[in-house]
């Protein structure tokens, strides 16, 4: 049965709860709120990573990823090869107007050139204005906490195998041409003392009579 007042005495209970509840207002923007660094802010992007393949363009479901590139032919790296033709991009912007924060650009990129940065200060009066060009999206890349470490029992990542053997092989190489130039050196600092001390014997050679004969005269004589 339906008690008279039963709902104004039950908001007047919240209403007295509330306000001795201490207050959780955010001071924003005197005061930055303390986000959890892995926040899903917005999207950065890593320029030097981007092949211009689409794909993120392409998976956006509100095709709001804008791309432009030109193709680039790049000489061949050693006389008789062949050209070769590589994408440069032109324009890379995201309209944060219309996405939708879902992630599957990020997720879809081959080449991990998009990351999810905690920034969220990017408001604007005119909705065209929610369009971020590469400029801003590469800027935001500065605000994306960097990977966390390895588990240390983990298996070592194929391209990090790849690069360390490459490096080594590298460091081999620098040091057996340092040892060849070093023997070189020392072989050539011989021939030069060999030089000198053959003109040095030469010279004793041309002077040894007069010394030699020089004690026999000498005995002769006494
Ligand atoms: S987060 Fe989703 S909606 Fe936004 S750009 Fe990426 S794919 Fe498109
Ligand atoms: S998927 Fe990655 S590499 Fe491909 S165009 Fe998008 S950002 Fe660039």
């Amino acid at each position: 049965m339906a008690v008279p007042g039963r709902g104004l005495a039950k908001g007047l209970a919240v209403t007295l709860r509330t306000m001795t509840r201490r207050s959780h207002t955010a001071h924003y923007p005197d005061v930055q709120p303390e986000l959890p660094p892995r926040s899903r802010g917005v999207i950065a992007l890593l320029e030097e990573n981007c092949t211009v393949c689409m794909l993120c363009a392409r998976e956006c479901p509100d095709w709001c990823v804008y791309i432009d590139s030109h193709k680039e032919t790049v000489p061949a790296a050693v006389p008789g090869g062949r050209e070769r033709s590589r994408n440069v991009l032109d324009r890379f912007a995201i309209d944060f107007a219309l996405c939708m924060y879902c992630g599957i650009c990020i997720e879809v990129c081959p080449f991990d050139a998009l990351f999810w940065s905690p920034e969220f200060e990017y408001a604007a009066y005119d909705v065209h204005d929610l369009t971020q060009e590469r400029e801003v999206l590469r800027e935001w890349m500065r605000t994306v906490p960097a990977p966390p470490a390895l588990d240390p029992a983990a298996e070592e990542p194929k391209e990090l195998g790849a690069a360390r053997k490459a490096a080594e092989k590298a460091a081999e190489k620098l040091a057996a041409e340092a040892a060849v130039r070093e023997a070189a050196a020392v072989e050539a600092e011989a021939a030069a003392f060999g030089d000198v001390d053959t003109a040095a014997a030469s010279e004793a050679a041309a002077e040894a009579p007069e010394t030699s004969e020089a004690p026999e005269e000498k005995g002769e004589t006494s």
